[in-house]
């Protein structure tokens, strides 16, 4: 943790965490840094103020994000990689006739985006920290945009991403990837600048129980049949406002 923010001091992600998180919530950031020393993040699944069950997650303030990592490489992602970008949530509703790409058909980003839709949870593809601290962070902080929220990243990743999502107040379910995930700051560095000749994989255990506590949190009716892409964030879209696209 401080050996990754002595690296991040001198790198853009490291002032603006500065200049928008520690100089103007000082007391807000001792406090995430220390309660995030006191977690434990060797498990399956790491919980932050997570007590609440998948029935109080969903709705407009709940964000579901992704690793681009996890897109595939063969065949690729015809949305491309390194980007925020899902040509097949962006496009729903489909119809039944639709041809879901090859790719799409194996994708972790597309069973996990359907099943956040139908809790009307956001859905975000996280790329670099920079901009995972100007979409999600900051927004939760100056203005509690997201409250609760489940992510899959790299283990690597996981305590300085706690911090960030304590200091923004918000409840957080947290999935390290198994394979293909970044294990130092070298590794971590070269994929924040778009450069992962990996794929990353969540493993079968921690799919299955994304899976679940995501119906778990399922709407009926569904609130949404669509996301609109606001910035770098898929919100989910109602069907009126979806006929009206
Ligand atoms: S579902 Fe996966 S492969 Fe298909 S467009 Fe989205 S991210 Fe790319």
């Amino acid at each position: 943790m401080w050996s990754f923010c002595l690296h991040s001091l001198v790198r853009e992600y490291g002032w603006q965490f500065f200049r928008r998180v520690v100089l103007p919530h000082p007391v807000k950031t001792v406090q995430a840094v220390w309660a995030s020393g006191a977690l434990d993040f060797s498990g399956e699944m790491t919980a932050l103020g997570a007590e609440g069950t998948p029935q109080s997650f969903g709705g407009a303030r709940s964000l579901v994000g992704v690793g681009f990592c996890l897109k595939p490489l063969d065949p690729p992602c015809p949305s491309g990689r390194f980007n925020h970008d899902c040509r097949f949530l962006e496009s729903l509703p489909h119809s039944e006739t639709t041809d879901v790409p090859a790719a799409c058909r194996q994708c972790a980003i597309r069973e996990i985006g359907t099943l956040a839709l139908r809790a009307g949870a956001a859905v975000y593809v996280m790329t670099s920290a920079k901009d995972i601290l100007l979409d999600v962070f900051a927004p939760a902080l100056d203005e509690g945009r997201f409250t609760a929220g489940l992510f899959a990243l790299c283990r690597y990743s996981l305590r300085p991403f706690a911090v960030g999502l304590l200091a923004g107040g918000v409840r957080g379910w947290m999935f390290p990837f198994e394979q293909g995930d970044c294990r130092d700051y070298k590794t971590w560095l070269k994929a924040d600048r778009g450069t992962k000749e990996e794929r990353t994989e969540i493993n079968p255990p921690n799919r299955s129980a994304i899976r679940e506590f995501l119906r778990a949190a399922a709407q009926e009716p569904p609130p949404a049949v669509g996301f609109e892409k606001r910035g770098n964030v898929l919100f989910p879209l109602a069907a009126a406002e979806s006929a009206l696209r």
